[in-house]
């Protein structure tokens, strides 16, 4: 199903400046690496971690090279970035053209048309049909920081309510968003007040049987209980969370949550950093239920690479805060619009959604049938080319963060770049670039079960 002729090959790939192909060439880190890691522990803060020390030189499509020649397939995008591919034609050509024209003039002073063109993009693409308005930032953290501020202003209340295992970023109100302590939280506090979690549906770890409507309940009893429907501005939601563990609610979860929200006057605001502009099969994860969010963060994948994040939303919502109150000096830099410009006409004028869906029906039936054999492997899950493995103790639901690690490892010497999450650290999560062609997807994937083959052997 993977062959030459898949829906996954193509021009897209044939166009590419760096063959599409994986290739180690010394070991991993390789020389130069390592000699860039020593100068790099003299000078950077050792806060700043990486996933892998391999330091890049060149990188196109799928395939990243480090300074030493090693080609990797990169399954990690750099955390669900480049969609459309390290250094998408298309965006390298806007942002040439951009750089040489003017690269700030702080759209708050002087205004420029690329920043309305983002906006005009995002509001005809989010779900529904009434008028929206966009706002633009330079971060995932600060998207949501606004989508906060925003609904506290238009509904007068202060209280947040959020998800267990929810990521929402590393400023101060976003780290009080944020579920896992170590390392986003530990010793960072005091952290934002009015932030109050809830359990979210996780269908691995959840009673058997609990469907999405009966854990909106028990979300929503806890709410009730603990904070007041009347006190609460918004509940802020990944559709399918991301560094929580690519967690899946039980359909129903999100539609529930969102009709309590529009009966009590709850601003119901949708987080699709990570799931947003074709990760997972569609523009945005949450028209998968059908869910028209009163507001929505994107970022991640919006602009090709370059730093740009949105918060969009009803109109009168959006437009329901005063001018001034909101902005930043670079919010909508004019070289990151057009790039997010050209992003957006190749995730459209390659059908990057439906390449998206491709994705994940191959790698689903491969890392099913990797589970038949392999009862360490607890569950398998996502949505599109947003799926991931859950590991554990075999027959029970202890994770096991030591094989995990012990195969991310096995796949870096390999040279496949994946990238671990959850909250127990016992996930493995595949975010490919969406041009990823059959080929190359299929030896990822061979090196990944060849790695969970040695390890959990
Ligand atoms: C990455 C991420 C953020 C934070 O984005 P930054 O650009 O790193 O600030 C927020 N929410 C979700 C769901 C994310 O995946």
């Amino acid at each position: 199903m993977t062959g030459s002729g898949s829906d996954l090959d193509g021009p897209i790939t044939r166009s590419l400046r760096i063959p599409q192909a994986r290739n180690v060439v010394t070991e991993i880190p390789g020389p130069r690496s390592q000699a860039l890691e020593h100068r790099r522990s003299n000078a950077v803060a050792s806060a700043v971690s990486s996933v892998l020390p391999v330091y890049v030189e060149d990188a196109s499509g799928a395939i990243l090279v480090d300074v030493d020649g090693n080609a990797f397939i990169d399954l990690g995008s750099g955390i669900g970035v480049v969609g459309v591919g390290h250094a998408a034609p298309g965006v390298v050509e806007a942002v040439a053209a951009q750089v040489g024209r003017f690269t700030h003039s702080c759209f708050m002073v002087n205004p420029y048309e690329s920043y309305i063109a983002v906006c005009e993009a995002l509001n005809g693409l989010a779900p529904g049909s009434g008028p929206t308005r966009t706002a633009l930032f330079n971060s995932g953290a600060e998207a949501v920081e606004n989508a906060v501020k925003i609904a506290r202003h238009v509904t007068g209340r202060q209280a947040v309510v959020v998800f267990d295992h929810a990521y929402h970023g590393r400023t101060n109100l976003t780290m009080a968003l944020t579920a896992k302590n170590m390392p986003y939280r530990d010793g960072f506090g005091p952290f934002a007040p009015e932030v109050y979690r809830v359990p979210v549906s996780y269908p691995f770890r959840d009673p058997a049987g609990m469907t999405g409507d009966e854990a909106a309940t028990r979300a929503i009893a806890q709410i009730e209980r603990q904070v007041g429907a009347g006190n609460v501005a918004c509940v802020l939601i990944e559709p399918i969370q991301g560094e929580g563990g690519f967690i899946v609610p039980a359909p129903g979860f999100l539609p529930s949550l969102a009709r309590w929200c529009a009966e009590h006057g709850v601003l119901f605001v949708v987080d699709e950093i990570q799931t947003g502009l074709c990760r997972t099969g569609k523009w945005f994860a949450c028209e998968d239920e059908h869910i028209v969010p009163d507001l929505m963060t994107t970022a991640k994948a919006l602009a090709g690479g370059l730093p740009l994040a949105a918060v969009t939303g009803r109109a009168e919502i959006m437009d329901g805060v005063h001018a001034g109150g909101i902005g930043g000096t670079y919010g909508g830099n004019p070289v990151a619009c057009a790039a997010a410009l050209a992003a957006i006409d190749t995730l459209r004028t390659l059908d990057l959604a439906r390449a998206a869906r491709r994705i994940g029906e191959v790698t689903l039936t491969r890392l099913l049938s990797l589970q038949a054999g392999h009862p360490g492997i607890g569950d398998v899950r996502g949505r599109g080319a947003m799926m991931a493995i859950e590991l554990v103790r075999p027959g029970t639901l202890e994770p096991d963060p030591e094989s995990t690690r012990q195969i991310t490892r096995a796949c870096h010497r390999a040279g496949v770049m994946v990238l671990a999450c959850g909250t127990f650290a016992n996930v493995i999560r595949l975010l490919p670039p969406l041009v990823i062609d059959a080929a190359l997807l299929d030896d990822g994937l061979e090196v990944l079960a060849t790695a969970v083959d040695d390890v959990l052997a």
